[in-house]
C-alpha cells in the first residue's frame, strides 16, 4: 500500500511552448480514491502518465510510497493502469489477457491461475474467460481491462477515463462497481475524468485542474459548498452556478450588491469578508437549486431570502423538477424549481434567493471572497 506524492511537477512537450502541466504539487493518501477532473486538455492524462512512467518528467519529483520513482521504469513502479480504450489483445482470450502481465513477470502457473480466477470472480466475468474480446460487450471488455490490473495486486491503480466508451447506463453501473472494488481492495486509486458527476460520485477527494494548474483539492461536499474560485464553482454542479457581475454599494449603513436591475442586501457575515477584500466590483454566484419561487416559501423561510423579479424565457421540465431559464435586466440565470409549480414562458415571477448559500467572487482575480 502506498500514497503518491507529486512535487513541483512540470511537463513541457517538445515543440510546445505552453507547459501541459505547471508546477504541480499534490499528496494522494494511501488507500485514497483521488479523482483528477477538468476540461479536455487541462493536463490530467499527462499527470497520470507521468506517475505511470509513460511520459518523461520535465522537472519535479514523484514519490510512490517512500520511493522516489523519477528514474524507475514503468514496469518496476508497482502500479497498474486501466485505459479508456481497454487496450486488450484481440487475439488472446479473456483468461490470457488477464494472465499476460503475470506471465511476463514469470509468476508460477498455479499462482497466475489463482489470481485470474479470483479477479474474474470479483468482476463477474468467470463465464467469459475463454472468449476473445470481440465477443464481449463494452462493459465486459472494461471489466477485463480492470481484471488485468487487479491480478497484478499493485500498490496504486491509475485509471484514465475508463468509462468514457460505455453507454450512459453501463457507465453508471461501472461507476458503482469501481467504487465497490476500491472498498474491497483498499488500494490507492487515481482516476482521471472530464465528467464532474463521475468525480463527485466516486472521489474521496477531487483535484480540479485547468490549463495545467490545480485549482482546488477537496472532498466532494466541500468542493460543492466552498469552491475556491469561479472556475471550480462553474465546473462542479449541473446546471452550473449562476453568476452576475455587479458592484457593492453602501446605503443607509447597509451593503448592497447592485447589478443594475438586481439589488440584493448583503448578509453581515459576507459583508465583513467583502470589506476585508476591499474590491467594489464583484461577481455574485448562486446555484440553481438555491433559487425558489417566492410563492413556494413558507413564513419561516422568508426571513433570510433575498428577492428578485425575473422573466421566464424557457421552461424545461425534467420530471422530478423544472429548470427555468430566466432573465432580469442584463443577467440570465437558471432556477431549479419543484415540478408541481405552475409556470409559463413569458411570465414575470418573484424569486427568492437563499442568501446563506450565496458566493461572492473578486471580479479581477475570480477568487472566492466569501
Ligand atoms: P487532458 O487529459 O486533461 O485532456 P492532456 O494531459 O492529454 O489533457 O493534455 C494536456 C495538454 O498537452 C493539451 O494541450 C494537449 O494538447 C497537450 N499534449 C498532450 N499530449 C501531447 C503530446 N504527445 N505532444 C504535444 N502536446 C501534447
Amino acid at each position: 500500500m502506498a500514497g503518491v506524492s507529486l512535487k513541483n511537477l512540470v511537463k513541457v512537450y517538445p515543440g510546445v511552448e505552453e507547459p501541459a502541466v505547471k508546477e504541480t504539487s499534490l499528496d494522494i493518501r494511501d488507500k485514497e480514491f483521488m479523482v483528477l477532473v477538468g476540461p479536455s486538455g487541462c493536463g490530467k492524462s499527462t499527470t497520470l502518465r507521468m506517475i505511470a512512467g509513460l511520459e518523461e518528467i520535465t522537472s519535479g519529483e514523484i514519490h510512490i510510497g517512500d520511493r522516489r520513482v523519477n528514474d524507475v521504469a514503468p514496469k518496476d513502479r508497482d502500479i497498474a493502469m486501466v485505459f479508456q480504450n481497454y487496450a486488450l489483445y484481440p487475439h488472446m482470450t479473456v483468461y490470457k489477457n488477464m494472465a499476460f502481465g503475470l506471465k511476463l513477470r514469470k509468476f508460477p502457473k498455479v499462482e497466475i491461475d489463482r489470481r485470474v480466477r479470483e479477479a474474474a470472480e470479483i468482476l463477474g466475468i468467470t463465464e467469459y474467460l475463454d472468449r476473445k474480446p470481440r465477443a464481449l460487450s463494452g462493459g465486459q471488455r472494461q471489466r477485463v481491462a480492470v481484471g488485468r490490473a487487479i491480478v497484478r495486486k499493485p500498490q496504486v491503480f491509475l485509471l484514465d477515463e475508463p468509462l468514457s466508451n460505455l453507454d450512459a447506463k453501463m457507465r453508471v453501473q461501472m461507476r458503482t462497481e469501481i467504487g465497490k472494488l476500491h472498498s474491497r481492495l483498499q488500494t490507492t486509486m487515481i482516476y482521471v475524468t472530464h465528467d464532474q458527476v463521475e468525480a463527485m460520485t466516486m472521489g474521496d477527494r477531487i483535484t480540479v485542474m485547468k490549463d495545467g494548474t490545480i485549482q482546488q483539492v477537496a472532498d466532494p461536499i466541500n468542493l460543492y459548498d466552498h469552491p475556491a474560485n469561479m472556475f471550480v464553482a462553474g465546473f462542479i454542479g449541473s446546471p452550473a452556478m449562476n453568476f452576475m457581475q455587479g458592484e457593492l454599494v453602501e446605503e443607509n449603513g447597509r451593503l448592497f450588491f447592485n447589478e443594475g436591475s438586481v439589488r440584493i442586501c448583503v448578509r453581515e457575515d459576507h459583508r465583513r469578508k467583502l470589506e476585508e477584500n476591499g474590491e467594489k466590483k464583484v461577481v455574485f454566484g448562486i446555484r440553481p437549486e438555491d433559487i425558489r419561487d417566492s410563492g413556494a416559501l413558507n413564513e419561516t423561510e422568508n426571513g433570510y431570502y433575498g428577492n428578485i423579479r425575473a422573466r421566464i424565457e424557457v421552461v424545461e421540465p425534467m420530471g422530478s423538477e423544472i429548470y427555468l431559464y430566466m432573465t432580469t435586466g442584463t443577467s440570465r440565470f437558471i432556477a431549479r424549481v419543484d415540478s408541481h409549480l405552475e409556470v409559463e414562458t413569458g411570465q414575470d415571477r418573484d424569486l427568492s434567493l437563499n442568501m446563506t448559500k450565496v458566493h461572492y467572487f473578486d471580479s479581477a482575480t475570480e477568487q472566492c471572497i466569501s
